[in-house]
């Protein structure tokens, strides 16, 4: 993680500092290696949030694009289950910031635990991915709308066709919305949407982005 409690403050990680994680409280040791993005890391165990995903640069950058209170922040559910939200806006909105391949129980696990939440997932993690999406969409008409075919092997889409919204960053190849994806047809729609725009619009409050859902909601 990124942030840990120390002197009462949460702060980054810097070499020899020794802080307290804010969901269990437990003593972290500050990794400021050369190799490792510099993190905070539980002395004793694995990080105590099983949703935890360890992180790299696309996960800091994302999360850096937002304020550092809204950061990593904790949550305890009524039946005391603990989980640290990659972002958590002032209006509540919860945004996860995935690279790692999770398990769908998983999936609708974490959004039923957050409610109000979005996916926002790294579509480099395999090299193809983006080149292909560019390849099986069509240009994107007026409102930006691109229209899609999966061929092949890619389990990209299939892997997060939920309910809620689902963004997906393939870098050079755009940042898109999956407003639509149906696993039978292997046919889709997506939104080109502006990243700038998107942190403005989600730091906003003024939207959830749940009007239209995911990628599985009916259109
Ligand atoms: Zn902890």
């Amino acid at each position: 993680m990124k942030l840990a409690l120390f002197e009462g403050q949460r702060r980054a990680p810097a070499p020899g500092l020794q802080g307290q994680c804010p969901s269990c409280g437990a003593p972290v040791m500050a990794k400021c290696g050369n190799y490792k993005i510099w993190h905070w890391a539980h002395k004793t165990r694995e990080h105590c949030d099983p949703w935890w995903e360890s992180e790299g640069e696309w996960h800091r950058s994302w999360k850096d694009r937002f304020p550092q209170e809204w950061q990593e922040i904790p949550h305890q559910s009524s039946t005391g289950e603990r989980h640290v939200a990659d972002i958590r806006t002032p209006a509540g909105l919860v945004i996860e910031f995935q690279r790692s391949t999770i398990h769908p129980d998983e999936v609708l696990a974490r959004q039923a635990y957050y409610a109000k939440m979005i996916w926002v997932i790294d579509g480099c993690k395999n090299e193809f991915d983006p080149i292909n999406f560019s390849n099986w969409r069509s240009q994107p008409n007026e409102h930006g709308l691109a229209q899609f075919a999966v061929f092949g092997r890619s389990k990209l889409f299939e892997r997060w066709h939920t309910e809620k919204p689902v963004f997906i960053d393939f870098g050079k190849a755009g940042f898109w919305r999956i407003a639509h994806y149906n696993p039978k047809t292997k046919r889709g729609v997506a939104l080109i949407v502006d990243k700038e725009a998107f942190v403005r619009i989600a730091g906003s409050g003024s939207t959830d982005f749940s009007g239209q859902g995911g990628p599985a909601s009916p259109l």
